[in-house]
């Protein structure tokens, strides 16, 4: 049988495009994932202290807002609360096949259909392929020599594991990404002694966080129009903020390079 589209992953990116095509008119669409369940990044991750680096109300689809956000920033648990949520307004669990991985694609030109291999499982067809694999999806642990028979714990971060204690510890944490920066304040007070290795220094500034209070909230429930006008404007400086950082980082790599 030949879908309408075969889209591959069930994160923002995946929901986003099976709610594009819908309103375009195709129904039958085949979500694939190899997860057993929706929300991609904020399904996988759970790590103390995940929360989003982009204010709420611009992380989150225009056409969906949430007027609901307890925070700025909203913490992990609410993105994936707020995936889920998605899913079920338009109905998109019905197209989703969970703990499916595909494996690779091939295009009939003749036919114009493309046909994915999935592990373990035959092949889906469809008239349209649409990978939303995401970019960050994929766990690895650095190739440091003994990692394997380490006689301690190693967690990664996407496969965070509440079970495991850190109370008294003496633990290392390896990276100080953006996920580091907000792991390390909350396991560092629960730990006995932590280390932080670093390769590259990184650039920080505070995060202006805050919780959205209840009346503003009750305020964007009521008059969506606030929110938009909070989102467009958090956007705009957000983009500001992002164009400048890139074109300064342009000038400084331009002026290193003629330094030699
Ligand atoms: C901890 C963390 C925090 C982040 N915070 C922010 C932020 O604050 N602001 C921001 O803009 N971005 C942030 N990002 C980036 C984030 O990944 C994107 O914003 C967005 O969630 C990506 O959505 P996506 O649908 O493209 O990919 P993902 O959310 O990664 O979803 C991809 C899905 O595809 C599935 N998949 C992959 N390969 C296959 C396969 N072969 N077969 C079947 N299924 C497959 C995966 O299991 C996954 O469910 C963050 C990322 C991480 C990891």
């Amino acid at each position: 049988m030949v879908h309408d589209a075969v889209i591959v992953g069930t994160g923002f990116g995946g929901m986003g495009a099976a709610i594009a095509l819908r309103r375009l008119g195709f129904d039958d669409l085949v979500m694939l994932e190899r997860e057993d369940d929706l929300g991609g990044t904020w399904n996988v991750n759970r790590y103390p202290g995940l929360a989003v680096d982009i204010p709420s109300a611009t992380y989150s689809y225009s056409f969906e807002p949430n007027p609901y956000w307890s925070r700025l920033y909203a913490p992990g648990a609410e993105l994936k609360a707020y995936c889920d949520h998605v899913a079920t307004t338009y109905d998109l669990r019905r197209h989703m096949r969970f703990g499916v991985n595909a494996t690779g694609a091939t295009w009939d030109e003749q036919a114009k259909v493309w046909t994915v291999d999935v592990e373990d499982g035959d092949p889906v067809q469809g008239r349209f392929l649409l990978t939303a694999t995401g970019f960050l999806s994929q766990p690895r642990l650095p190739d440091i020599e003994g990692i394997d028979s380490f006689a301690g714990t190693v967690l990664h971060t996407t496969q965070w594991d509440d079970d495991v204690a850190l109370e008294g510890r003496r633990a290392a944490v390896i990276g100080t990404g953006a996920t580091a920066v907000q792991l390390i304040p909350e396991i560092a007070p629960r730990l006995a002694e932590l280390t932080v290795f670093q390769r590259t220094a990184i650039w920080v500034t505070p995060k202006s966080d805050a919780a959205v209070p209840e009346r503003l909230q009750r305020l964007y429930a009521r008059v969506p129009l606030t929110q938009r006008v909070a989102r467009n404007a958090g956007s705009a400086v957000l983009e500001a903020i992002m164009v400048s950082g890139v074109l300064r980082y342009r000038q400084l790599g331009e002026a290193r390079s003629d330094l030699g």
